[in-house]
């Protein structure tokens, strides 16, 4: 079982990370989003199941770390750009994604509104367009 990252070559791929809280309100993860490849062994066969980088649970960050010792072992590491190895290595410390990654496109951070999150019911807000 393998890892890769990269950034998506097409618009084509779908995310498998939970349904819930996803960055793409169809699931596609859309061409040059960042992604994070699971590759698994079905039967002989090499499958990669893609998600949004953003779309990492941390349970998968925990598999990745049993896996790896460093995040710069998932193949592609080396290719993306410094900011995005920055937050790869932050997640890989942290063993979860920053909350304030998941609003993508807001150039500000903060952690006010972090208010009424319940995590566990509707907090996937999506963006209306
Ligand atoms: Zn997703």
């Amino acid at each position: 079982m393998g890892y890769l990252i990269e950034y998506a070559k097409s618009d084509r791929s779908t995310c498998k990370g939970p349904k819930k809280g996803c960055v793409s309100e169809n699931h596609t993860i859309a061409k040059g989003s960042l992604r994070l490849g699971v590759e698994t062994d079905i039967n002989g066969t090499n499958r990669v199941t893609w998600r949004h980088w953003l779309c990492t649970t941390p349970k998968v960050l925990a598999n990745m770390r049993e896996a790896m010792t460093e995040p710069e072992e998932i193949h592609g590491f080396d290719t993306l750009k410094d900011e995005d190895q920055e937050r790869i290595r932050a997640a890989w410390s942290e063993g979860e994604l920053p909350q304030d990654e998941e609003a993508e496109g807001k150039g500000s951070q903060g952690e006010e509104e972090e208010a009424a999150s319940s995590k566990d019911t509707e907090s996937s807000k999506k963006d209306d367009k």
